[in-house]
């Protein structure tokens, strides 16, 4: 379990403003900068645009209303720079992912992500020359359901020489990482659409939870939500739990279809890879008004299903299984 801290020392901000341009924050706490990616190997990389939209703000204002009190973001992208975070909580979500439970600098801070948004992480190892930046989803909300501000959560898998997540699952309780952000993705408002489909493989589900959370928790948002999920065992299967609890929950509006690439004898889901069958029974129809598909897996399924992602700015022409099937290059967003 994640335990907070009893005791919480506020901790000072460490900015870093090094080859970052950026722009000043206009009135009204709007702000925003361009991320321009250097040599470092950004997956998927290129640019982010940090900061505050009016969705930002609606999002500010809701959290206001939800704390009763100006809930202080701490990440408001601009020129704020990198946020030191100091590590309070690690746990094994499975044999080569872990959560992550990083304090934010004030007790009753909240992350200020508004959804759907990543944050970016920096490390600079004592041999290296140049620092490591990689994006990372939050899969916690910036505290209003949950009523904990104050820390954030990361789900980070291993890759086998890849540094940051390597770096990421050598930390231990008490030891600090540089964050900065947001780094605005798809930007959700509620009953935005109907019906979303969402297909995930591996930590591709971090934003996707990130996303159906905010919408199942909010009472105001009708919007039907359809998981396809997949993974090659069902070890692999991150957030399970909480994905059941969620289906439990809201069993009107969220399904889950869980697909397993090696699946045990007993497997009562779908095994292989996602198929074209599979989606077309079970997402929303292309035909219908204001649905959306969602897509965010590694390089493989993203290919099969959606076609990758040229770059943050750039979805992209829809190819593969989405495109078999119907839907318009519009109906479909690639994380
Ligand atoms: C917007 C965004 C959000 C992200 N959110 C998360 C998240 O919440 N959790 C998480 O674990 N990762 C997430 N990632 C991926 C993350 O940023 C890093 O790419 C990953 O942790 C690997 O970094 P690394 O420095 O350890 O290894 P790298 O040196 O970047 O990569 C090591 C090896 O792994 C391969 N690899 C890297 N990423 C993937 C992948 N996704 N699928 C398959 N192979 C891969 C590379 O090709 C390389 O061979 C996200 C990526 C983006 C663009």
């Amino acid at each position: 379990m994640f335990a907070r801290s009893a005791l919480r020392a506020a901790q000072p901000l460490r900015m870093h403003g090094r080859g970052y341009a950026t722009e000043s924050a206009p009135k009204g706490g709007s702000n925003a900068f361009l991320y321009l990616a250097g040599g470092a190997a950004l997956a998927g990389a290129g640019y982010w645009y940090l900061g505050s939209t009016p969705v930002a703000q609606q999002a500010e204002a809701k959290l206001k209303q939800a704390t009763g009190a100006a809930a202080k973001p701490a990440f408001t992208g601009g020129d704020q720079g990198f946020v030191s975070l100091k590590l309070v909580d690690v746990e094994n979500a499975s044999h080569n992912t872990k959560r992550f439970r990083f304090e934010l600098p004030e007790g009753d801070m909240v992350s200020g992500l508004h959804i759907a948004s990543a944050i970016l992480t920096k490390y600079k190892g004592p041999n290296d020359e140049k620092a490591t930046l990689r994006p990372y989803t939050p899969i916690s909300d910036e505290g209003i359901s949950s009523g904990q501000p104050g820390y954030i959560d990361l789900l980070v898998k291993k890759y086998p020489d890849g540094p940051m997540s390597t770096h990421l699952h050598n930390m231990v309780p008490g030891q600090r990482l540089d964050f900065k952000g947001p780094l605005p993705k798809y930007s959700w408002a509620e009953n935005k659409h109907e019906h979303i489909g969402l297909i995930a493989g591996g930590t591709g589900i971090t934003p996707m939870y990130q996303l159906l959370r905010n919408i199942l928790s909010n009472p105001s948002d009708k919007t039907k939500v359809t998981l396809v999920f997949g993974n090659v065992t069902e070890e692999d299967i991150l957030l399970k739990k909480e994905l059941a609890e969620l289906e439990n929950t809201y069993p009107q509006r969220f399904r889950v279809f869980y697909v397993l690439d090696k699946a045990p004898k007993s497997w009562q889901g779908n095994s292989g890879f996602i198929t074209k069958e599979l989606l077309k029974t079970v997402l929303p129809e292309p035909k219908s008004d204001n649905i959306k598909v969602f897509v965010c897996g590694p390089p493989g399924l993203m290919k099969a299903i959606s076609g990758n992602k040229v770059s943050p700015k750039d979805q992209g022409e829809l190819t593969g299984a989405l495109k078999d099937l119907g839907y318009t290059q519009e109906q479909v967003y690639k994380f």
